[in-house]
């Protein structure tokens, strides 16, 4: 190969020049704020190993659109040579290439350089060395909505995404987006929510906020359902681990205790989900646990001379029936909370349907009080999920149960109450 063709080679406001590399990474075309105009950033290597960012703004985007492929080697020339901007990640210490009118870039015949991949971290592995930008391939559980946040060091206001993941481990993190891969990346995950979407993420680094995340940083790539053979290993995985419990979200969510589900940062409308093992200690309010639902909403109904009205169907003649709905007390050694459960929770922690449980208090109080009794000071799992609400002036945090931790010691315990219940 000609010594020319190296990255090294290159020297600043040169414009014509000759280099052969292979695309390592190709980034998403962004479109600019203002609408006007679009960018994209090709990360390119030398055979020795060197890498420089290539970046192309509109028509140049165009003109090369169909010949680009991750792994591909090249010959590329011509363009500027720009010195990098220091306050940003770079792949290279001088310079970045600016591909222009002048460019070519063709296929290499003879040279093919072996993109070299860095081994694959997984979770653990980061959390050993959170600092040091790592490749890690992921599945992703959940995606949150794009949220714009003000970030007080720099009083700039930032988009940002969480996204649930699971690792080849099976461990399960929240991973962090930051701007553009919030909310380009961010989208297209969103809009394959329901699918299995694999992520390999390039450069990404671990923060301890209110636990252990993953984060993105600026230099940080994300190629959506990669052809890897990690990326079957971790749909097998998942198969196994996750798809069992599609109907509850236990295992996309990270166990933490209250006082972190209490003060963890949302913004407003930011829905988070957390698993946790608390100890019930009783009901928050007097009063009946059900209310008249309606059977197309759910919503409460208002009975006036035995019509039920659905304010929300804004229907006047609603069917409806009793659902349970609970505001539980509970408590860990670190905090307490209010959980809203609804009704199938509900039916599993005391252990009958609402039209039985409705009977019993209408029949004999007594025998009511004995089942509200027997469930407080029980431990269980919660699948909660937390939302900050305003109430007037005010703001507090909503939490409720999604689902309660099958298959525990604790919810075991249950049972025999059940059917003690039962004969009465
Ligand atoms: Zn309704």
């Amino acid at each position: 190969m000609d010594p020319s063709s190296l990255i090294k080679s290159l020297s600043l406001n040169q414009h014509y020049w000759s280099i052969t590399a292979v695309i390592t990474q190709i980034d998403a075309v962004r479109v600019f704020k203002s609408g006007q105009g679009k960018i994209q950033k090709l990360t390119l290597m030398d055979k020795e190993g060197s890498k420089i960012f290539a970046i192309m703004f509109n028509e140049t985007i165009d003109r090369f659109h169909n010949i680009l492929e991750i792994g591909k080697t090249y010959v590329i020339s011509n363009g500027q040579i720009k010195a990098t901007n220091k306050d940003f990640y770079n792949v290279n210490e001088n310079f970045e290439i600016i591909l222009n009118n002048i460019s070519e870039i063709q296929l290499a015949i003879a040279d093919n350089i072996e993109p070299v991949r860095k081994n694959l971290s997984v979770i653990e592995d980061i959390k050993e060395n959170p600092n040091s930008p790592s490749d890690i391939i992921l599945l992703v559980l959940n995606v949150s909505e794009v949220r714009m946040i003000y970030r007080h060091t720099d009083k700039k206001k930032i988009f940002k995404r969480d996204l649930q993941v699971f690792d080849l481990r099976s461990e399960v993190c929240t991973f962090t987006l930051w701007e553009a891969l919030a909310t380009v990346e961010g989208k297209q995950l969103e809009e394959s929510k329901n699918e299995k979407t694999i992520i390999l993420a390039k450069d990404v680094i671990g923060k301890n906020f209110n636990g252990f995340i993953l984060s993105t940083i600026q230099s940080t790539t994300l190629e959506i359902n990669p052809n890897l053979p990690s990326s079957k290993e971790l749909l097998d995985l998942s198969n196994i681990n996750v798809h069992q419990h599609t109907s509850s979200t236990f295992d996309t969510c990270l166990m933490t205790n209250l006082q972190n589900i209490n003060i963890s940062e949302h913004s407003l409308g930011e829905v988070k989900y957390y698993s946790t093992r608390v100890v019930i200690k009783g009901l928050n309010e007097e009063g009946n646990i059900w209310y008249n639902s309606c059977n197309t909403c759910k919503s409460k109904v208002f009975i006036i001379d035995d019509i039920a009205k659905c304010p929300k169907c804004s229907n006047d003649n609603a069917e409806y029936s009793l659902r349970y709905l609970m505001k539980l007390r509970v408590e860990d050694n670190s905090s307490t909370a209010i959980f809203t459960v609804f009704d199938n929770e509900v039916e599993q922690i005391i252990g009958m349907p609402v039209i039985k449980l409705e009977k019993i208090k209408a029949s004999n109080i007594e025998d009511y009080n004995n089942i509200i009794r027997n469930i407080c000071d029980k431990e269980l799992i919660f699948s909660v999920k937390a939302q900050d609400k305003q109430y007037g002036n005010r703001t507090f945090r909503s939490i409720t149960v999604q689902s309660i931790k099958e298959n525990c010691d604790q919810v075991n315990e249950i049972e025999p109450k059940r059917i003690k219940l039962e004969e009465l």
